[in-house]
């Protein structure tokens, strides 16, 4: 500012001295105030570039100024350079945010006071079939047309989430999305969404089961509270008595299936998976599978007996060992060959078969002479409670749970059950053993020889 001072003093006494010399008193006036006009008039030029400096958009190098214009430039250029480095560090930390809701599995929409988009994360454009560039400040509502969403907009309350069907939403391919906005800021709106077909899809089993194991258990429970009833209030022959009293050991051994059966089902489910180092002879678990199916057969058809075939003793012996677990490889193996029992005529044929395969792995398959399955039978027959043949089933005992438990157990096991099947002639479970899980003894040759 001293300076400023200085250097109009100084072009005051320099245009006075220069007016006196040439013109006496009036020539220093006029010099004087010419003085003045060139000083403001040097002193507006200055402000002028100072002035056409501050107006570009990017802000270059500063003009070379001096005095109060150049101290003035100085201090600008300063608050602007820590003004853009405030700027480029809050648009750093911006980005990472929205790179952050970019990589959330839900889908994140943010709306403006008016319901527009004013961004979407990839998830939400999947979600809603939205583009993420054209649809930017679109309306929400003229988006989303189903009545639901509609609605539950206009509610103004976001209490609970929205289930709305996807956008390749079919009855044979459902998919659900579950909406809900969160209110923030002034009257802005945060969208979240996440699939929840899989969700749905469980809680739908879960309330089927339920209802499946309700029904399941009040059957024989209705039968057995009828007979309670009978045998209470009516004077029953001995031989009434008896055949009551067996009807009723026949219904309590249907629930005691069951029950036992739900159990294995909630253990397999809890357990850990089976483990890689607890070794399962191969011929025992085939030979005690085949004790028990040879007791069923010979229970369900004493007299016209069925031909039950079993690999013979000097196969078995060198069936080498399964790794897993012995109760669930029994239980799986055993549910195929009862089956094979329950589902085939008196003097049915029945063939068990252990098979090593060349790559490591080994089959063990179960062909029957039975009624066979028909083809829009075999996709469902491993889902909990489905029976082809209801009456069938409960008269041999079943629980509609047997290949459910089967398939599971197979599969902790990394093993894979195939079904083949031909009505009217038989059916045929086949179940291949992964190599990892299965041990066999090198011979010299080098070849896979069972132990
Ligand atoms: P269940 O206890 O009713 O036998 P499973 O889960 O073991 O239940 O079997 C499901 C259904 O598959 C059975 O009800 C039966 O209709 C059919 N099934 C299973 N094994 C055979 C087979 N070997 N031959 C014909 N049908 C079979």
């Amino acid at each position: 500012m001293l300076l400023r001072i200085l250097s109009f003093l100084l072009s005051q006494f320099a245009g006075g001295l220069l007016g006196a010399w040439q013109a006496g008193l009036w020539g220093s006036l006029i010099g004087m105030s010419l003085a003045l006009w060139l000083w403001l008039a040097w002193d507006v030029w200055r402000s002028a570039r100072l002035l056409a400096w501050l107006r570009q958009p990017e802000m270059g190098d500063a003009p070379p100024l001096s005095g109060v214009w150049g101290e003035i430039s100085a201090r600008m250029r300063r608050v602007w350079r820590a003004e853009r480095q405030q700027t480029t560090a809050s648009e750093a930390r911006l980005s990472e945010f929205l790179a952050a809701l970019q990589a959330s599995p839900n889908g994140v929409l943010l709306l403006d006071r008016e319901g527009h988009i004013e961004w979407c994360n990839q998830t939400a454009a999947a979600h809603f079939a939205l583009d993420v560039q054209r649809d930017l400040m679109q309306s929400i509502g003229n988006l989303l047309r189903e009545p639901e969403f509609s609605h539950y907009y206009a509610s103004a309350d976001y209490e609970h989430e929205l289930l709305l069907p996807g956008r390749d939403h079919s009855p044979s391919h459902p998919v659900m999305l579950s909406v809900r906005l969160h209110p923030y800021g002034e009257g802005r709106l945060l969208m979240l969404s996440r699939e929840v077909t899989a969700l749905q899809q469980a809680e739908a089993m879960r309330r089927d089961f339920i209802a499946n194991v309700s029904h399941e258990l009040r059957t024989p429970l209705t039968v057995l509270m009828g007979f309670v009833e009978t045998m209470q209030t009516l004077a029953l022959t001995e031989s009434e008595r008896h055949d009551y009293l067996a009807l009723m050991a026949q219904q309590s051994q249907r629930m005691r299936n069951l029950v036992q059966d739900l159990l294995t089902l909630s253990q397999l489910e809890a357990s850990p998976a089976p483990r890689f180092d607890q070794w399962q002879s191969v011929e025992q678990i085939v030979h005690q599978c085949a004790e028990e199916a040879r007791a069923l057969s010979a229970l369900l058809y004493p007299e016209q007996k069925q031909q039950l075939q079993f690999p013979t003793a000097a196969q078995l012996a060198h069936a080498g060992e399964i790794a897993g677990h012995p109760h669930e490889l029994h239980s799986a193996l055993s549910n195929l060959l009862n089956n094979a029992v329950r589902y085939t005529p008196a003097m049915g044929h029945i063939t068990c078969t252990w098979e090593p395969l060349p790559d490591g792995s080994a089959r063990f398959s179960v062909r029957d002479s039975g009624a066979g399955i028909a083809p829009e039978h075999l996709a469902r027959l491993t889902e909990r409670f489905y029976r082809v043949d209801r009456a069938r089933s409960r008269e041999s005992g079943g629980t509609g749970l047997g290949l459910a438990i089967a398939k599971h157990a197979l599969q902790r096991h990394g093993a894979s059950l195939q079904v083949h099947s031909t009505l009217g002639q038989g059916s045929e479970f086949v179940v291949t053993f992964p190599a990892q899980r299965l041990r066999f003894e090198w011979s010299i040759s080098g070849e896979i020889r069972p132990a």
